[in-house]
């Protein structure tokens, strides 16, 4: 069989079948073997792979996990993956776009029982969407693998302080543990993208690290925190929240911060001790 690392023979194959590399999908396929071996390496019994392009990692996916389930939008990719993957009988090409798609009922009709993963090299253009949809959908993947923009990777893992601290990095935290794998240079893709990439590893926690009786309301306390940089988290609360200043500065102080400390400064531990110091007096 023809490699799908080879850039010529991708090339001839996209020919073939009358498609080209479409930008508005990110398309930026992989071509070096070893990184896809060491995404796929993360693959559990059932694999969801978003992205599958012409197939190359649906191809290492295939050969370690009992079940792959490959979500591709692109319909003209489709006759391309049904050629590359043909002596696969553990995968199931699906034509949608994984932002309409019903995740849970897709994980229950492909997987059943089986403990899944998640491994992609993701899109560019939906990269923090699409994390925080899979994160969200309520299916307890057991990791989620994925190529991302070596930024917002800088962004998943950075610690509280730094400045790649965000709301994606307090969000992020609340549902897994982010470790950035290893980084991947543009060179390594076709066509090759502006920026360099990095594969993230995400571990779902089985219950959330803190105790927080509203995740609704959290997530709006980090949203207001973040929302204004350089305001302190007194104003920035009061703002974002419509609670009084008094309000915010109590509820600071109760939790055993600086009043003039700034949200940035904010591990999920805290954030959560503070939902639950201003859920508390609503
Ligand atoms: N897996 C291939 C690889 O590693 O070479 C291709 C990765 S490429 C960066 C991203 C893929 O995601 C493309 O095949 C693109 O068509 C697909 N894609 C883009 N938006 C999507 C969406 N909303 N839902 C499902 N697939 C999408």
């Amino acid at each position: 069989m023809e490699k799908l690392t080879d850039v010529k023979y991708i090339k001839t194959l996209m020919r073939e079948h009358g498609t080209e590399f479409k930008k508005r999908f990110g398309q930026n396929f992989l071509v070096n073997d070893s990184v896809l071996e060491d995404i796929a390496e993360n693959a559990d019994e059932g694999v969801l792979e978003i992205g599958p392009g012409i197939g190359s990692l649906t191809q290492k996916l295939c050969e370690r996990a009992k079940k792959v389930a490959a979500l591709e939008i692109d319909s003209e990719l489709i006759p391309i993956l049904n050629k590359t993957l043909a002596e696969y009988d553990n995968v199931s090409i699906i034509n949608l776009d994984v932002m309409k798609t019903d995740i849970p009922e897709l994980i229950k009709e492909n997987f059943g029982n089986m403990s899944v993963s998640v491994c992609a090299n993701l899109p560019y253009y939906i990269t923090t969407p699409v994390i925080m949809l899979l994160l969200e959908c309520g299916v307890k993947f057991s990791n989620i693998t994925v190529m991302i923009q070596k930024e917002v990777a800088a962004r998943l893992c950075a610690l509280p302080g730094s400045a790649d601290y965000g709301a994606i990095t307090a969000s992020v935290a609340y549902y897994a543990k982010a470790k950035r794998l290893f980084n991947v240079s543009s060179g390594n893709f076709v066509p090759a993208p502006k920026v360099d990439s990095s594969v993230v590893r995400l571990d779902l926690y089985k219950e959330p690290p803190v105790s927080c009786h509203d995740s609704d309301f959290l997530f709006k306390i980090i949203a207001a925190a973040f929302a204004q940089r350089r305001k302190t988290l007194v104003n920035a609360l009061s703002s974002g929240l419509s609670i009084s200043k008094e309000e915010a500065v109590n509820a600071i102080k109760s939790v055993g911060l600086d009043e003039n400390i700034r949200g940035e400064r904010l591990s999920i531990a805290e954030f959560a001790e503070l939902c639950h110091e201003i859920k508390g007096k609503k």
